[in-house]
């Protein structure tokens, strides 16, 4: 399908957020966070790029997306955080599964004895997201059940973070100490260490005592801090104190579009669905080929901008399915067929995916894999 919008995705934007995480987790190893095609950028180029890095693990949702890395010929190990569905899968395409309750273990050891093998598996804990792993107060005896099947290995221990990214740690540090009381006990029991894991990007960067053996960042990697929404909702829970340092991350998506056309209109002319505006002087009108299909929401009529020429365009009236339109009136040298720039930066001019983020009152990661996920991809090494 080819529809309007652009993704320019930076490989080398990506191996630079890789270094940067790796020097503030002082080269923990690495499971990076490829599920939703890699936040949109694309989750085989990028784990490839991350491959030649020297990445450790990748971790996916689905096993179905295990089965797009592995198919191009990606043989690091791969962990998949949420799917249960193809138990052959996790055999057939030596995939680490994450348990979250002992009939899954079961059914694993099940087929892992018809195959005379033995599955490696990371066991999930509940610490607080209230999502998915073991929970209630028979985890510990729990695991001990699953370490005692005989043709499964314990080889990880993770949970995950309901809210790392507050300036508030108190329920995050409640979180990672059950993880802790967990994974103590279970050393105990079993008389070795488990590998254990808990930090996404939000933990991090703000929450050292959480990198333990492994950190697992998604949205860092693409060049975004998960700190940006916490900002937001810190400011909304008056909160302003501890404000996070800058962070030396490139995002790795540009969003591009064209000037399709544009048309010159009168005083008084209403513009898209439901004349929610109408121009207040002779004006020049583009019209950008992107629209709600493409990604881009409904929710940034009459407030999102754009950049043409290095200058700021907003948005006018509604965003349509497939179209889009933008004032231009005080940017005379725009031309039709002008690079329309939606994300990314533009002469001095930069639009992130937080802004967007901002103007629809959501997260950059949406932003990211609604645009990345309906746009036409290419790959680019800029830095
Ligand atoms: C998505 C996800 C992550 C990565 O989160 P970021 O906030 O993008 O760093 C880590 N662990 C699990 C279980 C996830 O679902």
């Amino acid at each position: 399908m080819t529809r309007g919008p652009v993704a320019e995705v930076d490989l080398s934007a990506i191996a630079h957020n890789l270094h940067t995480i790796r020097k503030i987790v002082k080269d923990r190893p690495v499971i990076a966070v490829v599920k939703a095609d890699a936040y949109g950028h694309g989750a085989i180029e990028v784990s490839k790029k991350l491959l030649e890095e020297g990445i450790s693990y990748l971790a996916v949702a689905f096993t179905g997306e295990a089965k797009e890395l592995r198919n191009a010929g990606i043989n690091v190990p791969i962990i998949v955080l949420f799917d249960r569905a193809e138990i052959k899968d996790f055999f057939d395409l030596q995939l680490i599964p994450v348990i979250s309750n002992t009939e899954t273990a079961l059914s694993l050891s099940n087929e892992a004895k018809k195959r005379a093998a033995i599955i490696k598996v990371h066991i999930k804990i509940d610490t607080g997201m209230g999502r998915l792993g073991l929970n209630g107060h028979d985890v510990f005896k729990e695991i001990i059940t699953i370490s005692k099947m005989p043709y499964i290995e314990i080889e990880g221990l993770l949970s995950h973070f309901s809210e790392a990214d507050l300036s508030d740690r108190s329920f995050a540090n409640q979180q990672l100490e059950r993880f802790n009381a967990v994974r103590e006990s279970i050393s105990k029991k079993i008389k070795r260490k488990i590998f254990s894991h808990i930090a996404n990007s939000a933990a991090v960067l703000t929450f050292e005592e959480s990198h333990l053996d492994a950190v697992r960042p998604g949205i860092m990697l693409y060049g975004y801090s998960p700190i940006k929404s916490m900002e937001r909702r810190a400011k909304s829970r008056e909160s302003e104190k501890n404000k996070p340092q800058a962070i030396d991350l490139i995002p790795a998506m540009t969003i591009k579009n064209r000037l399709l056309y544009i048309r010159n209109v009168p005083s008084g002319t209403p513009v898209s669905y439901g004349r929610t505006f109408i121009t207040k002087r002779q004006s020049r009108i583009g019209v950008l080929a992107i629209g709600y299909a493409d990604g881009y929401s409904r929710l940034f009529s009459n407030k999102a901008e754009v950049l043409v020429r290095g200058k700021r365009a907003p948005i006018v009236g509604r965003v349509c399915m497939d179209l889009t339109m933008i004032d231009l009136t005080d940017i005379e040298e725009a031309r039709e067929n002008d690079e329309v720039v939606i994300i990314g930066q533009q002469g001095d001019e930069k639009i992130t995916a937080d802004e967007l983020a901002d103007k629809a009152n959501t997260i950059s990661y949406e932003i990211l894999t609604s645009l990345g996920n309906r746009s036409r991809r290419i790959y680019v090494e800029n830095h």
